[in-house]
């Protein structure tokens, strides 16, 4: 049982407690799983240390768009992944599905994984409607990227309900979903074996019972990806 762990440190920390984050991470022997997803600021500083990727990307490719960062930009960091997607980018920012296909497509051109985040919100919770939901989110994109492009993409299922709220889905749920969205690619794409991670109030209290589930492939988590000792502990309970 190896799961993939995926770290959005969204707007947390500053230089110094990254440089401490960073030495203190080093001191785990097998990071191999491991993705971290600090500020732009700060991508570089992981560089040599574990894999790391953006939050973000521009839509455009490049040009005179004051305080973008480009694809390639990123890319020329080291990074190999970016979040595409991110329930605080759809709502705060009202990003949507065009700004989405235009991402994918940029980060597909410089080879970077695009992490696609989708999931229902908690009146789509309560209504019954999340399946309905993440078709409506994965097709309205992938009806419009190549064929060929889609295994390259990596889905996070995020639930908006379970994000920074402590609340999570019980494992049966996730574990549909999961398998409702790897269906859906599967089929529909002619893809065989997409990664699909779990997102929303991952920490270290859930995280042995989370990953009784087989059907997850790991984890993207927030709050507790910027405090090390439990974003360690998590790390080393999904080796
Ligand atoms: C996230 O922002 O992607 C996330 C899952 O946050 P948290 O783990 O804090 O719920």
């Amino acid at each position: 049982m190896s799961k993939l762990v995926f770290g959005n440190q969204k707007m947390y920390m500053n230089r110094e407690s990254v440089i401490d984050f960073i030495n203190n991470l080093k001191t785990l022997n097998n990071l191999e799983n491991v993705v971290v997803f600090p500020s732009y600021l700060y991508l570089t500083d992981y560089s040599g240390v574990v894999n790391f990727g953006s939050q973000d990307v521009s839509n455009n490719e490049n040009g005179a768009y004051t305080g973008e960062v480009s694809a390639s930009q990123i890319k020329s960091t080291g990074a190999k992944y970016s979040l595409v997607g991110h329930s605080e980018r759809r709502s705060y920012h009202k990003e949507d599905n065009n700004d989405f296909l235009l991402k994918i497509n940029n980060l597909i051109k410089e080879d970077l994984i695009p992490v696609f985040c989708i999931g229902e919100n908690e009146t789509e919770y309560d209504n019954k409607e999340t399946k309905k939901v993440l078709f409506d989110q994965i097709t309205s994109v992938y009806n419009n990227l190549s064929i060929n492009d889609i295994p390259k993409i990596i889905i996070a299922y995020e639930p908006v309900w379970a994000i920074g709220t402590g609340k999570t889905p019980n494992n049966e749920e996730i574990s549909e979903v999961v398998s409702y969205i790897k269906e859906l690619v599967n089929d529909r794409y002619n893809t065989s074996n997409i990664k699909v991670l779990y997102g929303g109030s991952v920490n270290n209290k859930n995280v042995d019972s989370l990953n009784e589930m087989d059907i997850v492939d790991g984890y993207l988590i927030g709050g507790s990806s910027s405090k090390i000792d439990e974003f360690k502990y998590i790390i080393e309970r999904c080796l």
